[in-house]
């Protein structure tokens, strides 16, 4: 998902829905904003679909007045699968001192159990997303004011959290102890901004001024930015795999350009898994930094075999299996003048189910390829995310069944290989690789190392 707020700027909801626009690629199923305006009051819009197609309407801008707003954009990781608008965030708690609303990026594991103990104590749970129980926390809290509830309440939550939260006068940006998710801090004009990436402070016109760090708490009025850190110090996990594929590559993250690391990957990909071709062409958008990096460094020419469809979202989010599918044909075709006779090297950024690899496969041998070799941006994904990012139960990934050698042949391709875990670090910029007695990222999805335990997961059978 993707989180937004601003403070101190006129039209703070025009900001909030320009700026979730630009974290339109973290969750498309649904967006909402809510603001505050002294005369008005806190007001509140969630909708299904694209920010462009809801919040650029002005009856409904309207109704979003004020000098502070945040929003979120949604894509479902936790949550009834079936999209009910009774999920979508942010979610409001009105308190003694007040009222709040926050919107959550990230998952927290021990959510269930927290759900549990709350609705046994008498909470009435709104919603199935696992982000409400931050509400319901702080409604138990006794401490005086909502910043102080809200440490409070996340000092009980465990996982991936980077929230962003208003009060009347306040807006809070708080991430995790391990950092797992993104946050950033900007400034426009007189205001302050929060963003999950630095792609949405540009589209504003907002200057970046730093990342909120790991486990800390800001608080931020009219008149400027009080840091505090409510949790226990831990070494940090940021996730890998914001590099890879979920963040934009205009992003920042810690001062390295996303683009810039995705190209390495290329680069240490064709050092690593060389291979004889006449082209190296991307599967578009998420594959096409690390084919141009791949091309620079082999010297094989970058060629686009194959041509997106603009006007189609991003196939993995698609909740049903049969959409996901047929998504690919909808999304990608092959530019078949220029494949035809040739041995071409395809560049995607991950393997998890197999689907887009295996339908892009038939496409460029149907088109007349005479060779097609797989290179993938990613080490083999072997294990499911619970912090943040959708990735399907164990059984349905390709790698955590089947071997390298297996899955080329599943695919039926040529030749398939993976970046290897260091390769993948060296081009994040850790130039002795991995860190394997204390890793510098959380890479579960690739090593099943989980920096938290997965307790509601494990509770379900899951085994690690
Ligand atoms: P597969 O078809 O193998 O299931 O998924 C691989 C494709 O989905 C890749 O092209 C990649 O760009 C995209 N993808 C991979 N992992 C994720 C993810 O965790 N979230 C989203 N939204 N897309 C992903
Ligand atoms: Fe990121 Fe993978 Fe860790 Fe999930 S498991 S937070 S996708 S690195
Ligand atoms: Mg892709």
């Amino acid at each position: 998902c993707g989180v937004f707020g601003v403070i101190g700027v006129p039209d703070a909801a025009n900001f909030t829905a320009l700026g979730l626009h630009a974290l339109q690629h973290r969750g498309q199923e649904a967006g909402g904003i809510v603001s505050y305006d002294a005369t008005a009051g806190f007001n509140s819009a969630r909708r299904f679909g694209y920010v462009r197609d809801n919040f650029t309407k002005q009856s409904l801008m309207e109704t979003l007045p004020g000098e502070l707003a945040i929003g979120h954009v949604r894509y479902s990781t936790s949550g009834g699968k079936m999209p009910v608008i009774r999920d979508v965030q942010p979610f409001f708690g009105e308190f003694s001192m007040g009222g709040a609303a926050i919107a959550h990026n990230g998952n927290i594991t021990n959510a269930m159990a927290l759900r549990k103990e709350l609705i046994e104590r008498g909470s009435i749970f709104q919603s199935n997303s696992d982000s409400e129980c931050i509400i319901h926390l702080m409604a138990r809290s006794l401490q005086r004011t909502i910043p102080e509830r809200m440490e409070d309440a996340l000092r009980r939550v465990e996982g991936a959290f980077s929230v962003v939260a208003m009060t009347r006068t306040k807006l809070i940006g708080v991430r995790d102890p391990l950092g797992v998710r993104p946050l950033v801090l900007g400034q426009v004009g007189d205001g302050w901004v929060l963003s999950s990436e630095t792609c949405a402070l540009d589209i504003i016109g907002a200057k970046y001024i730093r990342e909120i760090a790991p486990g800390e708490l800001v608080v931020i009025t009219k008149s400027g930015v009080e840091s505090h850190h409510p949790f226990r110090k831990q070494k940090s996990r940021f996730c890998i795999f914001e590099h890879v594929y979920f963040s934009r590559p205009d992003s920042i993250i810690g001062d390295r350009s996303v683009y810039e690391t995705r190209r390495q990957i290329g680069v240490e990909l064709a050092k690593e898994s060389p291979v004889e071709a006449d082209i190296v062409c991307p599967v578009p958008d998420s594959g096409v930094p690390a084919a141009i990096g791949f091309s620079q460094q082999s010297g094989i020419p970058y060629a686009m075999g194959i041509i997106r469809n603009q006007y189609m979202g991003r196939t993995f989010i698609e909740p049903t299996e049969q959409i996901r599918n047929m998504g690919v044909r909808l999304k990608l075709n092959v530019n078949r003048a220029l494949i035809e006779g040739k041995r071409v090297i395809l560049v995607d950024d991950s393997v998890v189910r197999g689907t887009t690899s295996r339908k892009i496969r038939e496409m460029i041998l149907d088109a007349g390829a005479a060779e097609v070799h797989f290179r993938i941006a990613s080490p083999p994904t072997a294990w499911p995310c619970f912090y943040g990012v959708d990735t399907p139960q164990r059984d349905k990934l390709l790698a955590a069944t089947m071997s390298e050698e297996e899955m080329r042949q599943h695919l039926a391709v040529d030749s398939l290989k993976f970046i290897s875990l260091d390769g993948m670090y060296r081009a994040v910029g850790e130039a002795e690789g991995r860190n394997a007695k204390c890793p510098q990222y959380c890479d579960a999805c690739f090593s099943g190392e989980y920096p938290v335990r997965p307790s509601d997961q494990i509770e379900q059978g899951f085994e690690l």
